[in-house]
């Protein structure tokens, strides 16, 4: 199988970790990748390979890529573990413990192959490969898949800490402008900072293990970006003084429909598409619609829920909303709707568990989007040219609210509030009140994002620049 001739072909490893979030961008990246004439093995946990090919076309849309190939190995948890969100600190460890060394096998004894160049790497993955370990011998790239802005702040927090602004001291204290974080003067409160900075003690384990992944950022070979110049350029550059070589390739998937010769949506789902929401928002108003949806993680009370839920029915505007199966916690999809609620649902809104969320953000039916600011769902809003209300729930998203609301002036940020009464105010300000504004900066943002993924553009350009550093890791790896 591997003859002479494929031996000069670069072969890429690509291992995400197991959520939606990380496993459609990574899956985006292979496909780009595979389109430029690199190989790429794609490296998955069992568990999400079996949700994945259960879910999405993926097979059938990777089948015409020959030499692509995907593989599997354990996370170490027993076949009956969640594997939810709620569970992090519990697959972290597993993977450090059962993951690591088995990776460290693969990599050493050429399981995937005597021609493998490098492996991208989930940028959290930076523990599963020790940076002294001298018998891995390819390059480890890692893929930071938050938001450049988020990545920075990790980068500042132990500063933050040595300065003695954090820990955070108690509710009253969240609204402490921080001052000198560099390239964020003044742009971020205690409440701005990712999640995991929400501690009485600094030594907490999720917040140390973020610091310490993000510092050791500087230990891959590379670092990759899905962000582009135009809308995280200054950020970017303060990333730079410390992993100099930094590819900011996004938005992938804006790169990727490019690429590909129909421009379709490619959909790596591992829930079931419904699509009829198309249907129900064709009948609908140019602009008149809300779009709601909270990503593949986010969970929360019924209370949370159904003030969610009044305020979209009181607000008077159209609203699509997914409510995934296990968004309202211990529930199941089995809540108790209010007889109004019903009623102003059927007049005004749809709602699904899973949506084509590219197309649905794409329709013009589609005014705004309702958004627990995680970065994939962040950048396509930016992409379509629609505003966004921003509920952050954990980690990166309390950072990228805030600058979709204070610095890209996109939308409004609702953090750590959702009473029925905002969110009715919020979505009429974004729908109505001050429409033209945020249709006016969404749409020139959606032009720069655009601009960025076509030739001439600075995200085309770091990509064919990763591509062309492959390759020459490749040619190398052959002379030696
Ligand atoms: N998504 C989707 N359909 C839905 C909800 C979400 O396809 O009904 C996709 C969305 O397009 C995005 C991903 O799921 O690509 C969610 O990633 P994000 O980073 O926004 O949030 P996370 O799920 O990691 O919290």
């Amino acid at each position: 199988m591997e003859g002479e001739s494929q031996t000069q072909i670069p072969h890429v490893l690509i291992f995400p970790l197991p959520f939606q979030g990380h496993i459609n961008p990574m899956l985006k990246l292979a496909e780009l990748l595979l389109l430029a004439g690199i190989n790429v093995t794609f490296l998955n946990t069992p568990h999400s390979h079996r949700q994945l090919t259960l879910h999405s076309d993926v097979l059938l849309r990777f089948s015409r890529f020959p030499a692509f190939r995907f593989r599997t190995i354990t996370d170490g948890l027993p076949p009956d573990h969640p594997r939810t969100f709620d569970f992090f600190p519990d697959i972290i460890a597993s993977f450090e413990t059962v993951t690591k060394p088995i990776l460290r096998d693969f990599l050493i004894s050429g399981h995937f192959g005597s021609d493998l160049t490098c492996a991208i790497l989930d940028g959290l993955f930076k523990f599963l490969v020790d940076a002294d370990d001298a018998e891995i011998k390819i390059p480890i790239f890692g893929f930071r898949l938050l938001s450049a802005c988020s990545v920075w702040t990790y980068f500042c927090v132990h500063d933050l800490i040595q300065d003695g602004q954090l820990p955070i001291r108690g509710e009253e204290d969240m609204d402490r402008v921080l001052t000198n974080v560099p390239g964020m003067e003044n742009v971020l409160r205690c409440r701005d900072l990712p999640s995991a900075c929400r501690v009485t003690d600094t030594n907490d384990s999720i917040l140390q293990f973020n610091i310490k992944q993000t510092q050791r950022s500087s230990e891959f070979h590379s670092v990759i970006f899905n962000s582009f110049e135009d809308l995280e350029g200054p950020i970017l550059e303060k990333i730079r003084t410390l992993c100099p070589n930094l590819y900011a390739i996004g938005p992938l998937h804006a790169l990727l429909k490019a690429e590909l010769p129909n421009g379709t949506e490619c959909l790596n789902n591992l829930w079931d598409v419904d699509r009829s929401c198309l249907k129900w928002l064709d009948n609908q108003p140019p602009g008149s619609v809300i779009y709601v949806s909270f990503g593949s993680i986010t969970v929360m009370g019924e209370e949370k829920f159904m003030e969610f839920w009044h305020g979209l029915v009181d607000s008077g505007r159209n609203f699509l909303w997914v409510i995934r199966p296990d968004l309202v916690r211990g529930k199941n999809g089995d809540v108790e709707i209010p007889a109004e609620l019903e009623e102003g649902t059927r007049k005004r809104g749809y709602t699904v568990g899973w949506a084509p969320q590219e197309e649905v953000l794409g329709h013009e039916a589609v005014g705004g989007f309702l958004t627990h600011s995680g970065w994939n769902s962040t950048l396509e809003s930016v992409v379509a040219g629609k505003p966004m209300i921003c509920w952050s729930y954990i980690s990166d998203q309390q950072v990228n609210s805030r600058f979709v609301s204070n610095v890209w002036k996109l939308g409004l940020d609702m953090k750590d509030v959702c009473d029925r009464g905002t969110v009715a105010k919020m979505v009429n300000e974004l729908m109505v009140d001050r429409k033209e504004e945020f249709m006016r900066s969404a749409a020139a943002m959606a032009n720069l994002a655009k601009r960025s993924a076509r030739p001439g553009g600075s995200s085309y350009a770091d990509f064919h620049r990763l591509v062309q550093d492959i390759t020459t890791l490749s040619q190398l790896k052959r002379h030696h």
